[in-house]
């Protein structure tokens, strides 16, 4: 048996961030993460021309002032989203496309340099790799004693004083077995907690050169009308790597990969002209289909349904079990700001 004062599960920017703020206090924790890659729901991936695209977690803005604060510690730059030239607004399929710019005057948002994961590999750095064990996905806690055991999927067990879960709530109550069962308020409340992002689908498309801004279009559109449903110009800062990045239409998940990418650049060829047809390469993540964030609701829940609900704030199980998790920030729930809310609020408890 594995012993460890403080287990935090799920090494996502909130489990990091707990790891990384507990270890400052002086205190040992491990981490257990399910997947192979350290994350979760930020993942920026580099395509064939070296452009990096976010696959997750992209923007934030001014009045996420954590963030912005950590990245300033680590002296990790950003630069203001491309937003200058003409945009696209598609109301419906039989009407063209409106076009607009947007204002200077509009709060600005902004991408890390080099791409969001830039923070997770600082975090990883500071926490050390030897303290999280990736592959290793948690299946059961029990309390034993005034212990914890956690048991993992290939029958590993941890023992812990404290065990702090980043799993998204809803998550989290339908994946793990616990013993005792916890309340039925805090499971009734997960089962209707909404994960931000998890039923969504992003694309990129990479392209040789940024034609679009030759041709004074900014990349930014809006679609009620056709699979793209948002895009912006995706450049690098240095303006070295080119790409088109936004969302599908989460519903286009029942197609086929490839009927999503035909339908995706039948529109850009339609908007930007035969040029958007000449691309590098398409890339997509369904985030539905990955159960180590999405799990299918009983009920529609709506974006944000139930973040930052006040009872995320008591521990369980005596006093060792903390659920914590962007989701559960009592500011911007959701987001990158709010996974650091969250883990700042639990280390502040320790
Ligand atoms: C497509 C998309 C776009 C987004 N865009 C933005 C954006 O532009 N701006 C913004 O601020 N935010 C955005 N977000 C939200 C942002 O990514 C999240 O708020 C943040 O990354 C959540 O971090 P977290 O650590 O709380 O949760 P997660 O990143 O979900 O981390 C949870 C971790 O737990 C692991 N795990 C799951 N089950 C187990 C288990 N049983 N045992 C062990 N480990 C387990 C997972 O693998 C994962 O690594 C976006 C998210 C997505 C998916």
């Amino acid at each position: 048996m594995n012993k460890a004062n403080i287990i935090i599960i799920g090494a996502g920017l909130s489990g990091l961030m707990i790891a990384y703020l507990l270890q400052k206090k002086g205190l040992e924790v491990i981490l257990l993460e399910a997947d192979k890659r350290i994350g979760g729901r930020i993942q920026t991936i580099i395509g064939p021309t070296g452009v990096t695209m976010e696959m997750g977690a992209t923007w934030f803005s001014n009045p996420h002032q954590n963030l912005i604060a950590l990245l300033d510690e680590f002296k990790i730059a950003y630069f203001k989203q491309h937003t200058q030239g003409i945009s696209f607004f598609e109301t419906m399929s039989f009407v063209p496309p409106q076009k607009f710019e947007i204002s200077d005057t509009e709060e600005s948002s902004y991408r890390i340099v080099g791409g969001t994961a830039k923070l997770i590999e600082k975090l990883t750095a500071e926490v050390e790799i030897h303290n999280i064990k990736t592959q290793t996905k948690v299946t059961a806690i029990k309390e034993v004693g005034n212990h914890l055991e956690v048991t993992t999927s290939d029958g590993s067990q941890y023992l812990g004083d404290k065990v702090i879960s980043t799993l998204p709530p809803h998550l989290l109550v339908q994946t793990i077995l616990f013993e005792p069962i916890l309340p039925d308020s805090i499971r009734q409340l997960a089962r209707k907690t909404h994960t931000w992002m998890g039923e969504s689908i992003k694309f990129a498309v990479e392209y040789a050169s940024p034609f679009w801004r030759e041709n004074n279009y900014s990349g930014t559109l809006y679609s009620q009308a056709c699979i793209i449903q948002e895009m912006y110009d995706h450049s690098t800062a240095d303006n070295i790597g080119y790409a088109l990045k936004g969302f599908l239409n989460g519903g286009t998940y029942t197609l086929s990969a490839e009927e999503r990418k035909e339908q995706a650049i039948l529109q850009l060829t339609k908007l930007f002209g035969a040029e958007a047809g000449n691309y590098v390469e398409y890339h997509e993540k369904v985030w539905r289909e990955e159960p180590l964030t999405f799990f299918p609701y009983e009920h529609l829940l709506m974006g944000h349904e139930n973040n930052g609900h006040p009872e995320y704030n008591k521990p369980f199980l005596n006093n060792k079990l903390y659920i914590s998790g962007s989701e559960t920030a009592s500011k911007n729930p959701g987001y990158m700001e709010g996974a650091i809310v969250a883990a700042k609020n639990i280390a502040a408890q320790f």
